[in-house]
């Protein structure tokens, strides 16, 4: 590290002046990092609300409530190029070399709100790992395939994905508020922003109409709240026009990733078109904002219910406690956490992605030692889209005639008895592998 010395200057950012601290370094290089760089607050569970107000003093003061609060400023102002970055986050000329040359392959876009939760100072913020490229999406790159859910291979029409029966998913866009650096779809985002045409819209809804066993649609993305209430109301409506449907889920971030976006206008018209279900993305307890909350309740009061899927990510949220910081954070803003999901072998993502045993070990960590309602399901969504599997660590020891030997989660064994009186299973009940036994791991052999 070279000798450095600190200045305060004045930059451009977003056509306002504000106060940026230069580094010059004794090679005479300078770099600029953003404003307020004193202060980062690094213990959350201590922080009283308010907590993004402070932060957003820190990078944008200058910018008035009436831009910050206008989710449309946001999206107008999203950066998009590393030089804009280094606007605000400490980035050294090598690293700014190379991740322009990751840009060319995986584009950056973040909001100014999310960029205001992240710590400038920290090349291993968790938030930042999300937003912030890495060289290594190009140096992994060849790892994991583009599509390994093979969507492609279970669209019916442009846009439309029917895998299990009774729903489907219908992606309106490509467009998202900020491009996750372990996103699934991020094969998407070179292709440009595209949003369904009215006519690939009216295919879909033809192909909803036509097969009436599909009573559950999820309209996922890209982020579907990217399009403008009008235009999301007249899929919504289109949809709901369908007998045979019976609820409408939205995929989005927006409660994470840009929250003004929940307004007033866009709740009243979801409202009008329940039941629907709304599932989003936190992914650690940092981004559980009092803005976020708010978002997240103004839906609640709206009626549509709030669950949460997290990615298990490397340096992010792969740790017991950072898992039940989450969980506990979504529940006293009312959220659901739903899904835990390993993050999928798509390729640019190696580097965020953990051994299957970290998931097995959080849910181990979290099943008895907090309430149910805190414990996601952990699921592998498989590849060459063989569909979701949830994964449990093993409380089944083994059985005997009529008893099963299970452990808590303590550690401690019990003996359990079944009915005497056992009644023929129903076909459906048993497994295709082989009768209703077939998911116990009967791994010791001593109670065969
Ligand atoms: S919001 Fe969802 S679809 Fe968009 S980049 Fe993030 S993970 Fe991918």
């Amino acid at each position: 590290m070279n000798a450095a010395s600190r200045t305060i200057k004045s930059r451009s950012v977003f056509g306002s002046r504000a106060e940026v601290a230069v580094e010059t370094h004794s090679d005479g290089v300078a770099e600029e990092e953003p404003p307020g760089k004193a202060g980062t607050c690094s213990n959350l569970d201590e922080e009283p609300p308010g907590r993004t107000a402070t932060e957003r003093g820190r990078l944008f003061g200058h910018i008035p409530d009436s831009a910050w609060n206008d989710w449309r400023w946001h999206f107008r102002n999203r950066i998009t190029t590393v030089d804009g970055l280094a606007n605000f986050i400490l980035l050294s000329s090598e690293e700014q070399a190379q991740l322009k040359l990751v840009t060319l392959k995986y584009p950056l876009s973040v909001t100014p709100y999310y960029l205001s939760l992240i710590d400038p100072d920290d090349p291993d913020d968790p938030v930042r790992k999300q937003a912030v490229p890495s060289i290594l999406e190009l140096t992994l790159g060849m790892v994991g395939q583009e599509d390994p859910l093979d969507e492609k291979g279970d669209s019916v029409v442009p846009g439309l994905v029917h895998r299990y029966p009774d729903r489907v998913l219908m992606v309106l866009t490509d467009i998202c508020p900020m491009f996750c650096r372990h996103c699934t779809r991020k094969r998407e985002w070179q292709n440009g922003g595209w949003v369904r045409t009215p006519a690939e819209v009216g295919a879909m809804l033809d192909y909803i109409r036509q097969h009436k066993a599909i009573r559950d649609v999820i309209i996922s993305g890209g982020d579907p709240l990217t399009l403008s209430t009008p235009r999301l109301e007249g899929v919504i409506s289109g949809i709901r026009a369908i007998k045979h449907v019976e609820i409408i889920r939205i995929g989005t971030r927006f409660p994470v990733v840009l929250p003004q976006r929940i307004d007033h206008e866009l709740c009243a018209m979801l409202s009008r078109y329940s039941p629907i279900w709304l599932n989003t993305h936190f992914n650690h307890h940092r981004e559980i904002t009092p803005e976020a909350a708010a978002a997240c309740d103004r839906l609640l009061r709206s009626g549509v219910p709030v669950n949460n899927q997290s990615v298990l990510l490397r340096g992010v949220n792969d740790s017991v406690a950072e898992q039940m910081k989450l969980c506990h954070g979504l529940l006293r803003i009312k959220v659901r956490p739903y899904y835990l999901f390993q993050c999928d072998e798509v390729q640019g993502t190696e580097h965020l992605r953990t051994p299957v045993e970290a998931g097995l070990s959080i849910i181990e960590g979290l099943r008895g030692h907090t309430s149910g309602l805190a414990v996601p399901t952990f699921v592998i969504d498989l590849p060459q889209g063989g569909g979701k599997v949830p994964l449990q660590p093993n409380y089944v020891l083994a059985k005997e005639k009529g008893e099963l030997l299970l452990r808590n989660y303590e550690g401690q064994l019990f003996h359990y008895r079944s009915p005497r009186v056992q009644a023929e299973p129903a076909p459906e009940a048993l497994s295709p592998l082989g009768g209703s036994d077939a998911g116990l791991l009967v791994e010791t052999g001593v109670y065969k």
